[in-house]
């Protein structure tokens, strides 16, 4: 995989265009990659909703559970993923980020001791991680990240931190707290970041900072 004038070059990479966009990306591009979950139940229905001109969101890539993905925008083209969004010093994130869809239905709920997913696809409990989200205070089950996707993903981002002055790599849940609950407890979210950016600044110690 490679990058090569803002598009992703790979075996497993599809490309479509989204109507939903912003401009160019001032001063220099981007610097933070935002990941989130699509809360689908598929990737391609992800990517139809990313397409669709009447829903206004977008994305810049759509990472599918078996690793595929789909490139939707250009790096160099402003994506509307983050919503109204802040943390550190900085808002309205969208301006500063590729975001980074990964097909995963999110949280699931409980009834009569089996799992679904918010659209009633049960899951085995094999799929499922029971964790307490960083926003929340009370542990629920969530859909399992498979490797095979969290290892595109992770490849994905050191591919982002190279090319692209990356400094960042936040979940959607850490920009719209009071919002978004994605890519939530069952993403390797620290792991990823410090494997990938190494000692990351936290919103305490960076606030402030120019
Ligand atoms: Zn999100």
């Amino acid at each position: 995989m490679k990058i090569e004038g803002g598009r992703l070059v790979g075996d497993h990479v599809d490309h479509v265009t989204s109507p939903n966009h912003g401009e160019t990306f001032a001063n220099g591009g981007p610097d933070t990659l935002i990941l989130h979950h699509t809360a689908c139940a598929s990737a391609a229905s992800a990517v139809r909703i990313l397409m669709d001109p009447q829903r206004q969101v977008s994305a810049h890539l759509v990472v599918a559970e078996d690793g595929t993905i789909t490139q939707l925008l250009p790096f160099n083209i402003i994506g509307w993923h983050a919503g109204r969004s802040a943390w550190a010093d900085r808002t309205e994130f969208n301006q500063f980020s590729i975001g980074v869809e990964i097909d995963n239905p999110g949280r699931l709920h409980q009834r009569d001791g089996r799992l679904f997913t918010w659209f009633e696809r049960e899951i085995a409990e094999a799929d499922a991680v029971q964790g307490v989200h960083r926003n929340e205070s009370a542990s629920s089950w969530w859909h399992r990240y498979p490797t095979r996707q969290l290892e595109m993903i992770e490849q994905l981002c050191q591919l982002l931190v190279s090319t692209y002055s990356v400094r960042y790599i936040l979940g959607h849940e850490e920009v719209a707290p009071q919002r978004k609950v994605d890519p939530g407890p069952a993403f390797p979210l620290d792991q990823i970041r410090s494997r990938v950016l190494g000692d990351v600044p936290s919103p305490s110690t960076d606030a402030g900072t120019p």
